[in-house]
Order: structure tokens, then sequence, then C-alpha cells
């Protein structure tokens, strides 16, 4: 770390920021500009306190990191992209992955037509919340371990790979043992205590960025899941809160180049969290793949305009059908398939 000395610090002054970095564990290295001090602080971030408590002292004009934040996260850590192998689909290669379903499961009819349906248009891997995060609780929760059994029926008539959100510590274990991937939702994506539990598991896991999540704690928050030794992570990024109105969420793309620029992991875009506008998946998946996403993960229902929740969202089988064949020009464009 640099710690920027004010311009008028005494001598006595810049002999205490030295001293306090040696006592903080940290070799300093003075340099005497004509009109600033700096003291380049030598170091391991990860085993010594950080120095932003320097910050306190007056004549400190700032402390300045060199170093990220997040390290096993990091392309410095993994110069090459992450495969993530889910029991047989490689995700983050050179194949595109299409993840859909319902929002949430919602009965054995609705949820196998959706798998049939969107396994012939060429997903491979089935959504469906049992547990669901609602704003309200009087709105609908979820058929919880129902849901899960309906997956797991689902997974075995189809094939297809399941992902279903696990949205507390209590449920990590049972949900683990009847799906392929663990989601995260945008609530619990600083949830510290249930990233650990549900890293454990050594199941993958889909981080969804959180509505008002910067990209470094984004980053931070999957460095959670690597530092317990899973690094089966995929981050998600499904829209943030903005000033729009036009949609539910801005989805950022920017955060989609930036994550896959800064880390080896797989990005996934949630195009229909992303904007609440069954209108718009398409458009948003079309950008998805050009901003270099390794796939999307698409709410898919029977009939949205009966969905319990979502259905706004949520485009038909005929949508996603045709949302597919879009894709396929681009995909090749960008040097992948599906
Ligand atoms: C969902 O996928 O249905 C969902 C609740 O997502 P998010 O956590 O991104 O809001
Ligand atoms: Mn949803």
């Amino acid at each position: 770390m640099i710690i920027v000395l004010r311009p008028h610090a005494t001598p006595e002054q810049i002999e205490e920021v030295i001293k306090e970095v040696g006592i903080l564990g940290y070799e300093p290295r003075p340099i005497h500009g004509a009109h600033q001090t700096v003291i380049a602080a030598i170091g391991d971030e990860t085993t010594h306190h950080t120095l932003e408590s320097l910050n306190v002292l007056p004549q400190v004009e700032g402390v300045l990191r060199v170093q990220k934040r997040f390290k096993l996260v990091s392309r410095e850590s993994h110069p090459e992209d992450s495969v993530i192998d889910v029991d047989g689909v490689k995700i983050g290669g050179s194949q595109f992955v299409a993840m859909a379903g319902p929002c949430s499961v919602e009965s054995e009819e609705q949820l196998l037509s959706t798998a049939r349906a969107v396994k012939a248009a060429g997903a491979s891997i089935l959504r469906g919340g049992a547990y669901k995060p609602r704003t309200s609780p009087y709105e609908f929760q979820g058929l919880g371990r129902e849901g899960l059994r309906l997956l797991d029926l689902a997974r075995r008539e189809t094939g297809l790979k399941i992902i279903t959100e696990v949205l507390s510590e209590r449920d990590v274990e049972h949900v683990a043992a009847a799906t392929d991937i663990l989601q995260i939702g945008a609530r619990n994506a600083q949830n510290f205590r249930l990233l650990t539990e549900a890293a454990r598991t050594g199941k993958a896991i889909l981080l969804k960025r959180g509505m008002s999540e910067r990209i470094e704690e984004w980053l931070l928050a999957a460095e959670y899941i690597l530092a317990e030794g899973n690094s089966n992570v995929l981050f998600c990024e499904r829209g943030i809160r903005t000033f729009e109105t036009y949609t539910r969420n801005t989805l950022d793309l920017s955060a989609v180049a930036i994550a896959k620029k800064e880390s080896h992991l797989p990005v996934i875009v949630d195009p229909s969290q992303g904007c609440g506008r069954a209108d718009l998946v398409c458009a948003l998946c079309r950008g998805a793949v050009a901003m270099g996403a390794d796939g999307i993960i698409v709410e898919v229902h029977p009939n949205p305009a009966e969905a319990m929740s979502d259905g706004q969202q949520q485009v038909d089988f005929a949508g996603f059908d045709a949302l597919m064949r879009d894709l396929d020009p681009l995909l090749a464009a960008v040097g992948r398939t599906r």
C-alpha cells in the first residue's frame, strides 16, 4: 500500500507515520518528493492489519491500495478462463450455456412441460425456485421441499441439470442434495455466512449480483466461496437498481465485461430479473452474447399471465425457442456454440 502524506507534513509527523507502518507489520520505504512525501508499505495484506486506519492521522492525505482485494477470484491468480463442470455440462468454455425455466416451481405439470420445452429449444440446465425471496410475506413463497422433489423428477425425466435458489443457511444441506447448482439470490448476495455454508457443499454456485452491489463487492463475495476451497463459482449479472422506471432493474452489461476482465470465473446474464419485461428479454440476451457472457438464465413459463411470481418477465415456450434461434448467428460471430 502507498501512504500519501500532506504537503506540509513536518519531519516529526513523517517519522510518526513511518513508525506506525512498522508497528502494523509492514516495511516502510519513504520517498521524499519536492513537495510531498509518500511511504510505500511492503507486506502481505492478507496476513497483516490493513493500513487504511492511518487515514485518521492529520498528516495523512490518503492510503492507496496497490493490490486487488480479491485474490483467488482474480485473473492474476488464474490467467486462463475457468471451465466449471456441472456433471458433464461445461460452463465457461467455448460453449454458451442456456439455463431456463420458471421463476417458481408451481406444479408437476407446469415444471415438466417447461423442462421439456426448454430442453427442446436447447437449454441444458433447468431453473426453478422452490424457496422464493418475495418482497411481501403475503405473496407465494414457493413450494419448498415439494418444489425440490419436482425438480428432481424433471431432472430424471429430461436429463437436464438443475439450478435452484437457497435462501437460508438452514436449508443449505437439503437444497444442495437436490440440485446441481446452488443459486444465491440478489437479496443474499452479501450474506457471507450463507456463502460460506453453500461453499462447503462443494456444489457449483451461481452468485447473483446484489441489487445495489458494487462490482468489487460482488467479486469479494465470490472470494468468500473460493476461500472456502470451492472454486465452482458462476457470476450472474441480474440488473441493479437505478433511477430508471421503464425497467424493473438496469441490466449492467459493463459489469459482464469487467467481471470477465478481472476474473477467470464464468459470467451468466439474467435478462429476466435484469429488465422485468418479457418483451426485452431477447434483446438483452443478444447483448449478453456480444459482451462475452458465458451463458444466460431465462425465466420461461407455460402461461406467463398465470404465473405465481414474476409473470410480467417470463417468456412462453415459443418465445424461448425464438430467442434461442435468434442467438445462433451471434454465437457463431463470437466463436461460440450452444
Ligand atoms: C429469481 O431468479 O427468480 C430471483 C429471485 O432472482 P434475484 O435474486 O436475482 O432477484
Ligand atoms: Mn424471478
